[in-house]
């Protein structure tokens, strides 16, 4: 499937087609720059109906760029996954068609997309709020690492290696710690 040429009349059928791509594929696309409609149109008197979202975005696959350290040596968990892919995706609004038209593409990874790696996208690791509130009740019973990693594998089909089981326990007891002041309760 390519994208190119593609016409959308609207950002959800976009979106709609992006999030199949991305499931068939087993890949995943992150914003990498993009124009709101909201601050094009404080431009030129052409205007794009709000619901567009966005008047140029581009999407990128979550392995583009190239690997880096933040500051101190510490590893940047965004740019970790950084593998020098240069999949991308240049979504923009054609004023002439009133919709958004994929302008251009690269479709070619430098790295396996499959089931096994699909599961092991920092996104599809990530809790939902609902999941991350049960969690926290959960890790104030002390389960030892290895019992966790399976409950969130089964329970939440969260496929995580141990280190961030701990990650993720360190954040809980962080937040129900007494002396922090939780933000997200
Ligand atoms: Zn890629």
């Amino acid at each position: 499937m390519a994208f190119v040429f593609n016409f959308y009349s609207t950002f959800t059928d976009f979106e709609n087609d992006l999030s199949f791509y991305q499931k068939n594929n087993h890949c995943c696309f992150r914003i990498q720059s993009s124009d709101t409609v909201e601050k094009t149109n404080k431009r030129t008197k052409w205007q794009i109906p709000e619901d567009f979202k966005y008047s140029r975005c581009v999407f990128v696959c979550t392995h583009f760029g190239e690997h880096r350290y933040c500051g101190k040596g510490i590893k940047s968990n965004t740019k970790s996954s950084a593998t020098g892919c240069k999949v991308f995706l240049h979504l923009a609004y054609d004023y002439a068609l009133r919709g958004l038209v994929v302008r251009k593409q690269f479709l070619e990874h430098n790295h396996p997309t499959n089931p096994d790696t699909y599961v092991h996208e920092l996104r599809n690791k990530r809790l939902t709020p609902g999941q991350r509130q049960e969690l926290k009740e959960i890790v104030q019973l002390q389960p030892v690492n290895e019992k966790l990693l399976s409950l969130l594998r089964n329970k939440y089909g969260k496929v995580l290696s141990l280190k961030d089981v701990r990650h993720l326990k360190s954040q809980c007891e962080f937040h129900c710690g007494l002396a922090t002041p939780s933000v997200d309760t």
